[in-house]
């Protein structure tokens, strides 16, 4: 039997709000394409960038200190007037789920504000793995956006009321991943361009991933 799930759009007085989670070690120029792709699509007031502070997936020894990945993120949505960061997760002790953070930012912003989590395909495909899906596709959207690698038809493999919250966004890709950056320093390779000008300078002053 195929369930249908009646999702209601927000009503016109609504102020739409982006949220973009991410470890951000560092962050990277496909980012804030994404960032901007959805806050054009979406009609969204701004976009809240989120550093995780503890992300319940990632090993925490292994990525940069949240004051540096936050330093990185800041001076990255500087030139952008649209772009927030948040300390949210950063001043709060985890680990963190993406659905208590929304919960906390729905308290902080009232009613009146519809939230649109914007992850990457891959994200959005894991997501029956993170805490309370179900909940979090009812108190948000959630806009996936493409990225090289990955179909956007799987969508479909996911539940209808999570799959109703779903919506999929094409932008043009960038095969660029934090790993594949902090790869690169390691092994002296540039990554110019791959990041925003003064996150590159910021990475070699303070010597991240050189090893
Ligand atoms: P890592 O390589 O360390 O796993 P990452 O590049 O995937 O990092 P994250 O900080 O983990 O970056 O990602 C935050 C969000 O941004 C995720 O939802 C991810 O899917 C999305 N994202 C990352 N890179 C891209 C890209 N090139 N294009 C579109 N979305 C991306």
């Amino acid at each position: 039997m195929i369930c249908e799930v009646h999702v209601t759009e927000p009503s016109v007085d609504q102020v739409r709000i982006g949220v973009m989670g991410g470890t951000f070690d560092p962050i990277h120029n496909g980012h804030l394409l994404a960032a901007e792709e959805a806050r054009c699509n979406f009609n969204l007031r701004e976009v809240i960038f989120v550093p995780s502070g503890h992300p319940p997936h990632k090993d925490v020894r292994r990525i940069s200190s949240p004051e540096d990945r936050f330093r990185m993120v800041s001076l990255a949505v500087g030139g952008n007037r649209f772009f927030r960061v948040s300390r949210i997760e950063m001043d709060s002790p985890g680990p963190h789920h993406t659905v208590d953070t929304i919960g906390n930012l729905i308290k902080q912003y009232g009613p009146r504000v519809s939230f649109y989590f914007i992850t990457g395909i891959d994200s959005v495909l894991q997501i029956m793995s993170w805490k309370s899906p179900l909940r979090l596709a009812e108190v948000c959207r959630l806009v996936a956006v493409s990225r090289p690698g990955y179909n956007l038809d799987r969508i479909r493999d996911l539940p209808e009321e999570v799959r109703a919250s779903v919506r999929v966004l094409e932008i043009p890709l960038m095969a660029i991943s934090s790993t594949d950056i902090r790869n690169r320093v390691r092994e002296g390779r540039s990554v110019r361009y791959l990041v925003p000008d003064p996150v590159h300078r910021y990475l070699l002053e303070r010597g991240l991933y050189r090893c």
